[in-house]
C-alpha cells in the first residue's frame, strides 16, 4: 500500500536525467576514476532503494551511504550491490558490517581488529576505507607519525583488506585545498614507502570532481552532482535536475477583504480572495519558514504561499489563477520551467542550501519513477 500512490503530494523523479548525470559524469572523469555516487539520506530524498539499479547500470564502483541502518535497507533490496559506508559504526554493530559484506570508514586500528576478528570467523574478509583527517576535523584522525604506524598496523590485520583512504575537503579557498590535498598525499606516500598501497584514494566530491580536476585521484564520491544540483563555479557539466514535487488542490476559499487565515491569522487578505488548500506540509518536509516567501506554481501561474505553514497543510493565494477548481495540479518544486520554483531557488528563499532541500523531504510524499 505504501508503494501506491494514494495521495496528491509526491516526488517525482526523472530517472532518464539520473542517467544522464551519471553518464555526464563518467565521461568528465574518464575511465581511469572510479565513481561512487552518494545515496545516503534516502538518495537526498529521491528514494535510495529505488534509484540504486539506475546507478549500478551506469557503472557506479560503489554506492555510498552515511549510516548502517542506510546500508541495511539497500541491502536487503539489492543483496548484491556494493556499499560504502562514510560514516562511523560503533564498535557492537560491527557484525551487521560483515554478515553483509559492506565497505566500512574506519580511523583506529582498534575497530579494525574486532573487524578482523569477526570476519574470521565468518571466514570472509572485511573490506576498509581509512579516514584521514586533513582539516575538515568531522572524522578521521591527523596525519600524524602516530596514525601512519596505526594504519600501517591496519595492513597487518588478518582478514582485513585496507582497500582504500580518503579524506574530505572543507573546500574553504584555493589554498586551505592544496594544504588539504598536501598533507593526503604526503600521508599516502610516506605509506607507499612502507609497502601499504590502496586501491582507491578520493578526496572530491560533487564541487570538487568537477572545480579541480586535480582532486580527482582514482576514484570520486558525487552526491549533489548526480541529482542535477550545481554548486561548482570554476568548472562546468550539464547535469539536470532529477526531482520535482508536486500536489494538487484540496479545496477552496473565498476569502473577503481583510479576513484572515491559518494559525493567528498572520496573513489577512488584502482584498477579496480565493485562497487554496494544499495538501503537504513541514511534515512532508517543506520548510516552515517559506511563509510570505514561498510559491507554488498552478497553470503556470506563481501563487504565494499566505499565512503560517502547518504541519500537513498550507494555503495559497490563487484569486489569479483563472477557473481555478479543487484537484488542479499544484509544483512545489518545478525544474524552473513553466514558470516553477526550483530547488536553487527554494534554498534562497529558505535560507539553505539545495541539499537541505532536497534531503528533507521525508519518506511522507509517494515516490514515483519516470523510466
Ligand atoms: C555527503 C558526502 C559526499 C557527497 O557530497 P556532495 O556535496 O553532495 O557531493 C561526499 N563525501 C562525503 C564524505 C560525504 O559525507
Amino acid at each position: 500500500m505504501t508503494n501506491e500512490i494514494v495521495r496528491d503530494t509526491r516526488v517525482t523523479v526523472d530517472l532518464r536525467r539520473l542517467k544522464h548525470n551519471m553518464q555526464l559524469i563518467r565521461e568528465m572523469v574518464g575511465d581511469d576514476v572510479a565513481v561512487m555516487p552518494v545515496i545516503k539520506a534516502n538518495g537526498y530524498g529521491h528514494g535510495a532503494v529505488a534509484i540504486a539499479p539506475t546507478l549500478m547500470e551506469c557503472g557506479a564502483t560503489y554506492l555510498a551511504v552515511a549510516t548502517l541502518s542506510e546500508a541495511l535497507d539497500i541491502k536487503e533490496a539489492h543483496p548484491d550491490y556494493p556499499l560504502f559506508i562514510l560514516g562511523h559504526t560503533p564498535d557492537r554493530f560491527l557484525h551487521y558490517i560483515v554478515e553483509n559484506d559492506i565497505t566500512q570508514t574506519v580511523f583506529s586500528l582498534a575497530q579494525v581488529r574486532i573487524l578482523g576478528d569477526l570476519a574470521k570467523k565468518a571466514g570472509k574478509t572485511a573490506k576498509v576505507h581509512v579516514k584521514l583527517d586533513t582539516g575538515f576535523h568531522r572524522l578521521g584522525c591527523m596525519p600524524t607519525p602516530e596514525y601512519e604506524e596505526e594504519v600501517y598496523q591496519m595492513f597487518q590485520v588478518e582478514n582485513v583488506e585496507v582497500e582504500g583512504i580518503f579524506s574530505h575537503l572543507a573546500l574553504a579557498g584555493e589554498a586551505e585545498n592544496e594544504q588539504q590535498f598536501g598533507l593526503f598525499t604526503d600521508f599516502t606516500d610516506r605509506l607507499k614507502q612502507r609497502g601499504c598501497t590502496f586501491r582507491y584514494e578520493h578526496i572530491a566530491d560533487s564541487i570538487a570532481c568537477v572545480d579541480y580536476p586535480q582532486y580527482r585521484l582514482n576514484m570520486i564520491r558525487p552526491g549533489a552532482l548526480i541529482y542535477g544540483m550545481i554548486g561548482f563555479h570554476i568548472g562546468h557539466l550539464p547535469v539536470e535536475q532529477c526531482l520535482t514535487f508536486r500536489t494538487a488542490i484540496s479545496q477552496l476559499h473565498t476569502l473577503e477583504e481583510g479576513e484572515g487565515l491559518s494559525y493567528d491569522y498572520a496573513w489577512k487578505a488584502p482584498r477579496k480572495s480565493v485562497i487554496a488548500t494544499l495538501p503537504f506540509g513541514y511534515a512532508d518536509g517543506y520548510p516552515r519558514n517559506m511563509r510570505d516567501k514561498g510559491y507554488v506554481t498552478i497553470q503556470g501561474i506563481k501563487c504565494p504561499i499566505v499565512g503560517v505553514i502547518c504541519m500537513d497543510q498550507c494555503m495559497a493565494d490563487v484569486t489569479d489563477v483563472p477557473g481555478v477548481q479543487p484537484g488542479m495540479e499544484a509544483i512545489v518544486y518545478g525544474d524552473g520551467s513553466g514558470n516553477t520554483m526550483n530547488i536553487q531557488e527554494a534554498s534562497q528563499l529558505a535560507g539553505t542550501n539545495k541539499n537541505e532541500i532536497i534531503a528533507r523531504i521525508l519518506e511522507r510524499p509517494a515516490r514515483e519513477y519516470i523510466r
